[in-house]
């Protein structure tokens, strides 16, 4: 910084100095007002004051060495350029003043426009706009209201407020009605405004104006909503804003002016055409205020043909030129057409897709650049069943789009009866002012989560999130009253028991039940669409892009799943193998009874008999998935969670005894297992006994296991099947553990597999963090390693999953001790550390280790991007998560400037 502070810094830049790359120094809007200018598009002159000398201003508490001479300058040579000197009474300047930092922070930051009024100017102002009073004084009292609010914090609805009632002394809704004796007099009302709240008179220096709304753009980067914003959207608090002076040019000039905004294709669909509105004789903000009623952009064609036609060949140019959809703000100033403002454009996951795929047919991009400008969490929403909403169904409230989907139910407002409807097998919305963790029952009982305060990150959005359910928080708009059982938004009231639908991914809120569609993305996925012969530009662009995608990436995806209708589904997704098979149900059910026996067995020959019983029927659900795999890899993973899990709750149990011995009946084999029940329990079950301990303290346990992986393997190959068996043993922490559990397994395969030429590879979970950190010790044991990524992520951050996230990840959110729940993206630096380690030193002890993983991290867009880069072969995840993986990994190539494909 204190080199940066030096007389000869350059604190401010010419429109014509700056490019479209410098957004770090000027901000997004200052550097592509520059790109414009360089365009040769007509945009007002002006000049930008960087980011450098706001975070100088905001580190010191004052403006840099230099910048006050650089803005003199700047400033002159404006004046020079435009014949008219900042303020001058005769002939003034007028500026604007805008803020703009690197990522746009819509409404978040302050505008001033023109600045250089004050009563001298206004009749000059007048007079060059040949005797336009009307035009003068709404431009004065435009630039006391917004100096007002945004430089001296006057509550802008006291500004608001007197603009009606001048409004409504006239009888007219319509500020146009208000002629130039009106606007006069509203200048005069909001001059006392002003001083009634500052204590000072409207400062008439123009020079005073300009610094103290430049100023103000600078403090802008701190005020609450923006420092709120910044936190939600991951957007560092250390950028600060840049600040644009902009000669002005006016819409407010009569009906041959006016202002506009638009789109150079349709930001909703991605539908190519001309997008926008526009509103004759208006400044700035009114387009988007709402104040009037505004035009379809096609409109301006019939009122001003050359202006209409030129901004139509400047959109073409800005497309060609960014390459992409471009947003555009614009004035027409007496029919000249002045560019005030391009970015390229947000869009909605479906007009991203479309978008990129247009854009390659009109060669304007390749195919890995659109592989670049997609991303799987677009691909994910576009995987989520969706309202169909047809003109019938209008929100009533917009909240943020906190947890993706679409759900409609039942209000209530309590959890309590939440899960009591639910039972009843009812859906039903949770609807809080905010939630809490007491809540935790009613969210898991409910289909979807309503909150009126909260953003992306409160109790309900995070909790909702890593449970997978549709959430809206912060709608506004609702005004919840808990006690009392109902809502009020938009003039209505909702009680429990009314429905409501909400969409967790536009943040929308309607009442009633919405019907709900499938995604058309799904479909093709599960090849009922085909995307040769459909004529759905979404669905084509999505298989196209994929099909670039996994023509690209190196990492194979897998999938977890544990029955042949997960291993079938997630085939049609594009699953190459099964990365976590999970043993543990096919315990449950009628097997419970084995459990049971198997867990109380004491008399010899008692556990080896529900073990031969269960054999049998492991065996034959593992022929149903390496049917269904049909020569994809399988990984097994051996029984891995305490077997008290199996097992009727204590409490359950104890009732029965009681109710049992109250008739008289016999209660010895409920004794017995509440006894068990007594002595299994476990202090902290997650760290106690289970995983591979299991197999070393329960005596033929994984060997029933092993031998019914094999023998599947083997009837599939004799009845002309490829089998290939992964064998996984969960939670080692020590080569030893390994060791034991595949000396007895080799045996048991070796018995089984005899000619018939089935391969058996027996490898481990890294999961424990000390796997990860012996792994080259574990890698002479083991064929392949699986990172289990949540419970390295659990205990390697020593958190209980369950009883954190409900109980205070938002805070740590909040506070920002992480950006994004670790068990969401992988903690790179840590948890994602002991992976890499166990990477290297796995590989080094044995090359040719097979890597992968199979925590949630495996379906989740960051965190595949960090396996590509450590080297994973594989990422496993769930079936819906499979094409999000596709593309990630695709991406993960294109991005690291990697041409490898397989
Ligand atoms: P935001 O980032 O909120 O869009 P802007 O700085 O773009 O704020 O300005 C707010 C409004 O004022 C926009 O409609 C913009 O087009 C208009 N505006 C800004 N500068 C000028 C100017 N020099 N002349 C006319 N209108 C302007
Ligand atoms: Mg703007
Ligand atoms: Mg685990």
């Amino acid at each position: 910084m204190a080199a940066q502070e030096t007389v000869d810094h350059k604190y401010v830049y010419d429109f014509s100095e700056g490019n479209k790359d410098l957004k770090d120094l000027l901000g997004g809007k200052g550097a592509n007002l520059a790109e414009m200018t360089n365009l040769g598009l007509p945009v007002p002159p002006g000049f930008t004051i960087t980011t450098e000398a706001c975070q100088a201003y905001l580190t010191t508490g004052r403006q840099p060495d230099g910048l006050a001479g650089q803005i003199e300058a700047h400033l002159e040579s404006l004046e020079r350029a435009m014949g008219k000197r900042l303020g001058d009474p005769r002939d003034p300047l007028l500026v604007s003043v805008r803020s703009g930092a690197k990522f746009s922070m819509p409404g978040m930051m302050e505008t001033v426009l023109n600045v250089g009024l004050n009563d001298q100017s206004v009749v000059g102002l007048s007079a060059q706009a040949g005797q336009n009073d009307r035009f003068a004084w709404d431009s004065y009292r435009r630039l006391i209201q917004m100096f007002g609010k945004t430089v001296c914090e006057v509550p802008g609805e006291e500004f608001e407020h007197a603009l009606d009632e001048i409004k409504s002394a006239k009888g007219t809704h319509d500020d146009l009605d208000l002629d130039a004796d009106d606007l006069r007099g509203l200048v005069d009302a909001y001059k006392k405004i002003f001083s009634k709240h500052t204590g000072r008179e409207f400062p008439q220096q123009p020079r005073e104006q300009l610094d103290l709304a430049i100023r103000a753009v600078f403090e802008s980067w701190n005020a609450e909503r923006a420092v709120l914003y910044r936190r939600q959207e991951r957007i560092p608090a250390d950028l600060g804003t840049a600040v644009n002076v902009v000669t002005m040019v006016f819409g407010n000039l009569g009906p041959d002016s006016g202002t506009g905004v638009a789109f150079t294709r349709d930001p909703a669909s991605g539908a190519q055409g001309i997008y926008g509105d526009y509103l004759a004789n208006a400044q700035g903000e009114d387009v988007v205020a709402g104040i009037r009623n505004t035009v379809p952009l096609q409109e301006l064609g019939q009122l001003d043909r050359a202006s209409y036609d030129e901004l139509l060949g400047i959109m073409a140019r800005l497309e060609e030129h960014y390459k992409d959809l471009c947003d555009i703000e614009f004035t027409i100033e007496r029919g000249k057409l002045w560019m005030l403002q391009t970015r390229v454009g947000k869009r909605t996951a479906a007009a991203a897709f479309v978008i990129a795929g247009q854009l390659v047919d009109e060669g304007l991009i390749d195919l890995d650049e659109a592989l670049h400008r997609v991303n799987g969490a677009q691909l994910a929403q576009l995987m989520f069943p969706r309202f169909q909403l047809d003109h019938e169904f209008q929100p009533v409230a917009t909240g943020i789009g906190a947890s993706p989907g679409a759900a409609s139910g039942t209000v209530v407002f309590t959890s309590a009866r939440a899960v009591e409807l639910a039972a009843e097998g009812r859906s039903v919305i949770l609807v809080r002012r905010e939630t809490n963790p007491d809540d935790l029952n009613g969210m898991i009982a409910a289909k979807g989560i309503l909150t009126s305060r909260g953003g992306k990150t409160s109790h309900a959005a995070v909790v909702a999130r890593g449970m997978g359910k549709t959430c809206v928080s912060g709608a506004d708009d609702i005004d919840v009253n808990v006690p009392a059982k109902r809502f009020t938004v938009a003039g209505q009231t909702v009680g429990e028991g009314d429905v409501v639908s909400i969409d967790g991914t536009t943040g929308k809120v309607y009442l009633g039940e919405v019907p709900v569609m499938p995604s058309e993305v799904v479909q093709y996925f599960e090849g009922s669409l085909d995307p040769e012969h459909i004529d759905n530009p979404l669905v084509r662009a999505v298989h196209r892009i994929m099909t670039h995608a996994d023509g690209k990436r190196r990492l194979a995806v897998r999938t977890n799943a544990d029955t042949g209708a997960d291993a079938a589904r997630a085939r049609r997704f594009g699953a190459e193998g099964i990365g976590l098979c999970r043993t543990e149900h096919m315990f449950l059910g009628d097997r419970r009874e084995l459990v049971e026996r198997l867990i109380l067995a004491r008399a010899p020959g008692e556990r080896e008999a529900a073990l031969a019983a269960l054999l049998p029927l492991q065996r034959a659900d593992f022929e149903e998935i390496f049917r269904e795999m049909d020569g994809l890899p399988v990984t097994v993973r051996l029984i891995d969670p305490p077997l008290h899990e199996f097992l009727p709750p204590l409490e359950q149990l104890a009732v029965n005894v009681a109710v049992a011995q109250e008739r008289g009946e016999d209660v010895a084999k409920e004794e017995a297992l509440l006894a068990a029940v007594r002595r299994m329990h476990e202090e902290n079950p997650m760290l106690g006994l289970r995983g591979v301990r299991l197999g070393l303290v329960i005596p033929g346990l994984f060997a029933m296991q092993v031998r019914a992986i094999a023998e599947a393997a083997v009837s599939c190959a004799r009845g002309g099947g490829v089998a290939k068996p992964e064998i996984m043993v969960p939670l080692v922490g020590a080569v030893q553990e390994l060791e034991t559990v595949r000396a007895e397994a080799e045996k048991i395969i070796a018995e089984v597999v005899g000619d018939s030429g089935v391969e058996v590879l027996i490898g481990t979970m890294i999961e424990v963090p000390r796997a990860a950190l012996t792994a080259g010790q574990i890698a002479e044991a083991a064929e392949f390693f699986s990172f289990g990524t949540n419970d390295l992520t659990q205990m390697g951050w020593g958190f209980s999953r369950d009883d954190v996230e409900g109980a205070f990840f938002w805070r740590y959110l909040e506070l920002g001790i992480f950006g994004i729940s670790p068990f969401e993206s992988i903690d790179r630096d840590g948890v994602g550390r002991l992976v890499r380690i166990a990477a290297e030193e796995g590989r080094a002890a044995r090359p040719g280790l097979k890597l992968g993983v199979c925590g949630e991290h495996g379906g989740d867009p960051d965190s595949v991007h960090f396996f590509h880069e450590v080297g994973l072969d594989y990422v496993s995840c769930s079936p819906f998560r499979v094409p999000v993986a596709r593309l990630e990994a695709g991406r993960a190539v294109v991005e690291t400037g990697g041409s490898d494909s397989r």
